[in-house]
């Protein structure tokens, strides 16, 4: 996309500003930060990760609110300690405020979902 402003072609750090009767200028992140004279771009680019850390942890999220939902209705068909419950509602929260957890937070949570997972696949084959 080009840039109204300067007239590059920056792939994708182009932002689209509409006025009210559809109009619209395509400024590139550059010309954002020099027309504003500060570093602007950097929200946008924040917010982009953020939006990326959620998709990328999305079988977490997934994954450990519904363990996490089970073990409050004590419907949890395994032991887990409560010490390790703690371990992952915190992770849950950091996920979900867009923050990526650690790898040994993402072992942990592995762990408790594939073994959930595979008891709920065992019980409907009985
Ligand atoms: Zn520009």
């Amino acid at each position: 996309m080009k840039c109204d402003v300067c007239g590059n072609y920056p792939i994708i750090d182009v932002s689209v500003i509409r006025n009210e009767d559809g109009g619209r200028l395509n400024a590139c992140y550059d010309c954002i930060d020099r027309i504003t004279n500060q570093n602007v771009s950097i929200w946008f680019k924040t917010f982009r990760k953020k939006r990326e850390n959620i998709m990328e942890n999305r079988k977490y999220i997934d994954g450990l609110s519904s363990v996490l939902a089970a073990y409050e209705r004590k419907e949890l068909p395994f032991k887990i300690s409560s010490e390790d419950v703690e371990k992952l509602r915190k992770m849950y929260v950091q996920m979900c405020n867009c923050l990526n957890p650690g790898t040994k937070q993402k072992q942990l949570a592995e762990c408790y979902i594939s073994y959930s997972v595979e008891i709920l696949r065992g019980n409907k084959k009985d």
